[in-house]
């Protein structure tokens, strides 16, 4: 299959390992003393446990994993929110499968759908929509989630609810942006970072030149990657060839995919239907400056902030993370899951305690799916 055989031929693989290896030498990077690389996408972190990256590359290279899991990074008291909503009596929620087993205080989604709370799991904000047509005596809301990449379908369903006059449909908006939390991230103190690999799929709509600032301001290179195994051995080669020759820049190796100024059509609707939001809060990492959406004014009629009285700046609400939960400190790379001391024991897929357990990008998820308990012993 073109675009996937070519980029997991082992053959090949072997070559580009044995040049990571050899500039891994040059740089002096020892397991005592290893290079950082975080990559930033919850779906690298998968595609590096499934391919088994973490092992094959030298033990000189250490993976962080980041924050690039929208449903991890989510605050209880949206969840909290969301299953509020869900429960009053004239709503259709609608969702991606995803978010249905986030644990909130009182309950997950698929924990209120059991208890008859009318949710629907959806494919696309358009099957939302057209749930809205053929339902008119209720309300459905979609549980709008992610970054840029899952963005511009929301802005589109937006526009064409607005285009038909419905007067049924929300969205419960909770998109957020790459850039600033890497930013958050380089303004830490604490953080240990040589150099990133760039999300593929938030760029193909953003394009490279938001990354500029991580070079140019601080130093440090990033390479936006693909997500099949050589895609992600070549992005770690090239991020470990520019800290080798002393050099900063934003490097794109997913050229096929990302142009370098995003996809306009895609921008074009991002900024017609959302504005920035003054701040937002990310779990784990707290409060971050002009880092989340929200729905303009013009489409207030299609926001469920406005339509329900919710949301920031009518009922904020502040909610602790549970008892030994440390999915803020294995979202900002500070401990591997298997650190958590839940991970096997107070937090399995099965009754998780964090969403990075059960959403399919939480790096909980990826080493329990992939090394499993098996991550537990490594670790000890
Ligand atoms: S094991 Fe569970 S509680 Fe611990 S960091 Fe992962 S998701 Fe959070």
């Amino acid at each position: 299959m073109r675009y996937i055989e070519e980029f997991r031929d082992p053959k090949a693989a072997k070559g580009v390992l044995a040049a990571i290896a050899r500039v891994t030498d040059e740089i002096g990077a020892t397991v005592e003393k290893p290079v950082h690389i975080m990559e930033i996408c919850g779906g690298h972190t998968h595609a590096i446990f499934r391919y088994g990256l973490d092992r094959l590359t030298p033990p000189g290279v250490e993976f962080i994993h980041g924050p690039g899991c929208p449903v991890c990074v989510l605050p209880m008291s949206r969840v909290d929110e969301c299953v509020d909503l869900a429960e009053r009596p004239e709503v259709i929620l609608t969702t991606f499968g995803d978010a249905m087993r986030v644990p909130g205080t009182r309950k997950s989604l698929i924990q209120a759908k059991a208890e008859g709370a009318d949710i629907r799991m959806v494919y696309s904000p358009l099957d939302a929509l057209e749930l809205a047509r053929r339902n008119p005596e209720r309300e459905v809301v979609f549980f709008g989630l992610g970054f840029e990449t899952t963005t511009p379908s929301t802005a589109l369903t937006i526009q064409q609810a607005a285009a038909e006059g419905l007067t049924n449909f929300t969205v419960f908006c909770n998109h957020i942006t790459v850039p600033p939390p890497i930013k958050a991230l380089l303004d830490d103190p604490h953080m240990v970072l040589d150099g990133f690999v760039g999300p593929g799929h938030v760029s193909m709509v953003i394009g490279t030149t938001p990354y500029d600032f991580i070079a140019r301001d601080y130093g440090k290179p990033i390479v936006v990657a693909g997500f099949e195994p050589l895609d992600l051995l070549q992005s770690v080669l090239m991020v470990l060839e520019q800290i080798r020759d002393g050099r900063a820049q934003v490097e794109n190796q997913y050229a096929r995919v990302v142009p370098k100024d995003g996809n306009p059509v895609s921008l074009a609707a991002i900024a017609d239907v959302y504005e920035t939001r003054p701040s937002f809060e990310w779990r784990g990492l707290g409060e971050i400056d002009e880092s989340g959406l929200r729905i303009r004014k013009k489409y207030a009629a299609f926001d469920a902030e406005a339509k329900f009285g919710i949301g920031y700046g009518v009922d904020r609400r502040v909610v602790e993370e549970p008892e030994g939960c440390a999915c803020g400190q294995v979202m900002t790379g500070r401990i591997k899951p298997t650190g958590c001391p839940q991970y096997g024991t107070g937090c399995t897929p099965e009754r998780p305690l964090g969403a990075l357990m059960v959403s399919s990008e939480g790096a909980c998820a990826a080493y329990w799916q992939y090394g499993g308990l098996r991550g537990l012993e490594a670790a000890e």
